[in-house]
């Protein structure tokens, strides 16, 4: 079997195809429940828990259920089309960036997340996978975005710096936070 986390990874993040593009090019027959829903998940560095989607989709489509809502998702999440991750205790995030394996930089204060692609390999050496298949990885960089960064002068970056997966050394981790949130920044 051929382990797609072995491979390491490519500092880069690709540009790809909208969901809704995605859909389309599948044949899904893009009814106006499932347009709204893909919409909401337009972008870049888009992670929204099911309620953000339903609120962003029902302003667009009144008539539009959370059930609906929450169908659709799994249905999206099934056929690979959106990812689920977890960056907290709190609720589940769709994420439409499924293209490449990438990990998340979340702000401690306000909850900004990025897309990143650390440097190097995040593979588990064999004799550490304890006989497991493994199927997926979530890494997860903590810190302050700029803006609350700039709020907080005292405790600035370091203060709850923390990698939550064997990531390598910390100050990779905390200047992959600057060099995105400064490149990524939206006009
Ligand atoms: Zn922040
Ligand atoms: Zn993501």
């Amino acid at each position: 079997m051929v382990n797609t986390l072995s491979r390491p990874y490519k500092n880069q993040l690709v540009r790809v195809a909208s969901l809704l593009e995605r859909l389309r090019r599948r044949g899904l027959r893009l009814t106006a429940q499932r347009r709204v829903i893909a919409e909401a998940l337009e972008g870049a560095h888009v992670h929204l828990t099911a309620d953000e989607v339903f609120e962003r989709a029902v302003a667009r489509l009144p008539e539009l259920s959370r059930a609906t809502v929450y169908n659709t998702l799994n249905q999206l999440h099934a056929l690979g089309e959106i990812a689920e991750i977890t960056l907290d205790s709190g609720p589940r995030r769709y994420d439409p960036n499924v293209a490449k394996p990438h990990q998340h930089l979340v702000c401690d204060r306000c909850g900004t997340v990025r897309d990143v692609v650390p440097l190097g390999d995040v593979s588990l050496p064999h004799d550490q996978q304890y006989g497991f298949a493994v199927s997926d990885v979530q890494m997860v960089f903590r810190g302050l975005c700029p803006a609350c960064a700039r709020s907080q002068p005292r405790l600035g970056f370091r203060s709850h710096s923390t990698v939550s997966a064997d990531a390598g050394p910390e100050p990779s981790a905390l200047g992959a936070f600057r060099t995105s949130a400064k490149g990524l920044r939206k006009s």
